[in-house]
């Protein structure tokens, strides 16, 4: 049997006259660039999250870069962000010039460890550090309250990457809304993806999403008149609405995962596997089912992948050890919990669509290997 990690076209096939029809009516409507379809979706977007504003863009990168800017991070600032996450949560903050700081992670939660956040934050360092950025990472929220106090006492910005916990929940508020800033990423293999790339701001502040909106366009709020150093990091109106129309179902999908998820768990407890850990103060939408082998995920994914089974492990070269960030001056051995989880962690297909007889299969071959 084949298994892929991610099968779209199972997500998009019983709402594609829906699409078909709105992407018609933008090209009917020849507006191509943010316009009424943005603004409608960025007022979804705030129904949904409880956010006060939303500022749609380019892509889940840039707004991690746009908010930092709008947070006043300059080049040569040091910005906090886990060693264990996607390449760009890092890569945002040195495309502005500033430079990444990394925190190794919780072992049970794949997320930033608060007591090495403290840690770099308490040595009296060269480093400037004016903003961290949790991840919350796989689809969980990290450890918020925690995060904002050290964030107060240290006098720093809090933006939370929530590419891939947009939905997710912290003690009852929407991932995203908790922070000075949230950034979401709508690339098409996220919970909710755009057809291409799309990605968004949330904040509670004003001043902020004003910023934001000008800084996203050419730094202009009246065309031709450009009063700061913006960016073109605009959303394009066709993303607009095919997300308007996906922002309908991302709950229901989310439940979907979780099902999926708790079945799962419960069919492989007791096999020789660490199952996901979640603590109490978050739900997890499972952006990604991640397990962990106890010593290597190599045999584990190979074998999965020779079963058809399309398993994966995300991520595995923690940002510290990559050669672009060799300028930084990490090594081997700086963040033990990240190094080890990209050498165990592996990953499970999960999506709403998978069938009673796909979910068995996966389980029964993991039951069957040695
Ligand atoms: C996907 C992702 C991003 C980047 O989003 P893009 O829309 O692909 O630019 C940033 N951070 C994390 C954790 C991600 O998973």
């Amino acid at each position: 049997m084949k298994i892929a990690a991610l099968d779209l076209k199972k997500q998009i096939a019983p709402i594609r006259r829906e699409l078909d029809a709105a992407i018609k009516e933008v090209i009917d409507n020849t507006s191509f660039i943010l316009g009424a379809g943005v603004d409608k979706f960025e007022r979804q977007v705030v129904a949904y999250s409880g956010a006060k504003y939303a500022i749609g863009v380019s892509n889940g990168t840039d707004a991690i870069s746009l908010a930092l800017l709008a947070l006043g991070i300059k080049a040569g600032d040091g910005v906090i962000c886990p060693a264990f996450t996607y390449y760009a949560t890092a890569g945002a903050i040195a495309a502005i010039g500033a430079r990444p700081v990394f925190a190794d992670i919780g072992r049970d939660t794949y997320n930033i460890s608060l007591e090495n956040v403290e840690k770099i934050l308490s040595r009296k360092n060269k480093l400037k550090i004016k903003a961290i950025i949790p991840v919350h990472l796989y689809g969980m929220c990290a450890d918020m309250d925690g995060i904002l106090k050290l964030a107060r006492k240290y006098k720093i910005k809090v933006v939370e990457d929530t590419a891939q916990a947009f939905g997710a929940e912290y003690k009852g508020k929407k991932a995203g809304t908790l922070g000075d800033c949230g950034t979401v990423s709508f690339y098409p293999g996220k919970n909710i993806g755009a057809f291409g790339d799309a990605g968004l701001i949330l904040t509670n502040n004003k001043g902020m999403a004003e910023k934001l909106k000008i800084l996203r366009n050419q730094g202009n709020k009246n065309k031709y008149y450009h009063l700061v150093l913006g960016r073109n990091n605009r959303m394009d109106s066709i993303q607009a609405v095919v997300l308007d129309i996906k922002l309908k179902y991302l709950d229901e999908w989310n439940k979907g995962r979780q099902e999926v998820a708790q079945y799962y768990n419960r069919n492989l407890e007791g096999l020789n596997i660490k199952l996901p850990f979640v603590p109490s103060y978050t739900t997890h939408i499972y952006h990604q089912y991640t397990l962990r082998a106890f010593k290597s995920n190599k045999k584990i994914i190979d074998y999965l992948q020779e079963k058809g089974i399309d398993s994966r492990v995300f991520y595995p070269v923690p940002l510290h050890l990559q050669k672009c960030f060799k300028y930084l001056g990490y090594k081997t051995g700086d963040f033990p919990e990240a190094e080890s989880a990209a050498k165990q962690a592996f990953t499970l297909p999960i999506y709403p669509e998978l069938t009673g007889e796909e979910k068995d299969y996966i389980i029964q071959s993991l039951k069957e290997f040695k």
